[in-house]
């Protein structure tokens, strides 16, 4: 990963420079992947965060001076804001540049950005399949996606040299790299992030209104189950609502078959089937097992994070 001392890019410009940006700029330097790397975002306090940090070689609160002869632009941003992005840095993308994203539904980006992009751009759309619940330049760090996804979702007709530039680049970051068509990506990340988003947000909003009635037991009891779902709901409002109102589709074809699934649960319990429980739970077991066998997630208990409490 480290090494290689010939940059990939002469210069990166990253537009959003939160927990993926920052990621990704830690990353680049980890790997000696671009001679400078720039970083754009709209607020005095996240610049002035990333300056003391340090990990761009400038910041910018304006697009087009970010972008300005950069040979890979990546907007870093919540997904609301890409047509706009687009459509501001338009006139200053270089011709034979990359303009890349990583955002995490791939349909919407394609609609949004697609018509903006300039003649002699290379749009080639990515989403990196790693996060954590922080947000911001300080969340950042260089191992973020080491043995992580990265899925590319270039249109039909894309430059073959300019994906497989794009691939080289996530790989040297530490990602493993597949490409996709981009609706098929909305439909596997709807059913792998976006609905267990949806279902954590829901129930830690049910477990907060029964608050009023139980008083503080349900933050004072709290089961490692249901803390497990409160890391979840603690991820960026912003880029999740982003996210629901940007693949819709995906979202609610699995939210149907979701609803119809817990009614078959609910049914085996009014009805006493234990065979129906544990039999899911059993395949259920296995999934989580093979995940860990994929080197996705570790097999430590509490999901390799420190138990603070016993039960
Ligand atoms: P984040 O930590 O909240 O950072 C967002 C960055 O974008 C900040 O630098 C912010 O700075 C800037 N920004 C916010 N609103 C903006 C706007 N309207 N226009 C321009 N810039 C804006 O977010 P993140 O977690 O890095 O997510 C960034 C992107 O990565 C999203 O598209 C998300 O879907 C995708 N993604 C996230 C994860 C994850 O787990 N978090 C994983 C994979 C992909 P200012 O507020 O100062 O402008």
């Amino acid at each position: 990963m480290t090494g290689d001392s010939k940059p990939l890019f002469t210069k990166v410009a990253l537009l959003g420079i939160g927990l993926i940006g920052s990621s990704m700029a830690h990353a680049m330097r980890r790997a000696g992947l671009a001679a400078h790397i720039a970083g754009y975002a709209r607020t005095k306090e996240t610049l002035e965060r990333a300056a003391r940090i340090g990990f761009a070689n400038s910041l910018h609160d304006d697009v087009a001076a970010c972008v300005r002869d950069a040979d890979l632009v990546v907007l870093a941003s919540p997904v609301g804001s890409f047509a706009t992005l687009a459509k501001a840095i338009a006139p200053y993308l270089a011709r034979g540049s990359i303009l890349s994203d990583v955002g995490s539904v791939k349909t919407a980006v394609v609609r949004d950005v697609g018509p903006h992009v300039p003649e002699g751009v290379h749009f080639i759309p990515a989403h990196p399949i790693a996060g954590t619940e922080e947000s911001g330049p300080d969340a950042g760090f260089a191992e973020l996606f080491d043995g992580r996804w990265c899925i590319l979702t270039p249109p039909p007709g894309t430059d073959a040299a300019a994906i497989e530039k794009l691939r080289t680049y996530w790989r040297r970051m530490g990602s493993e790299v597949d490409v996709m068509d981009p609706k098929h990506h909305d439909i596997v990340l709807a059913i792998t992030s976006h609905v267990p988003h949806l279902i954590a947000y829901n129930i830690v909003g049910t477990a907060d209104d029964l608050e009023t009635v139980t008083k503080s037991e349900v933050i004072k009891y709290s089961a490692g189950g249901f803390r497990d779902f409160t890391r979840i709901a603690a991820s960026d409002p912003t880029m999740w609502r982003d996210v629901f109102l940007n693949n819709r589709e995906a979202v609610l074809e699995v939210l149907g078959r979701f609803g119809e699934d817990l009614s078959l649960l609910q049914r085996a319990i009014r009805w006493g089937d234990g065979d129906a429980l544990f039999n899911l739970f059993t395949r259920t077991r296995a999934i989580r097992r093979s995940i860990i066998d994929a080197g996705q997630d570790s097999a430590t208990p509490n999901f390799g994070r420190n138990r603070p409490k016993p039960d």
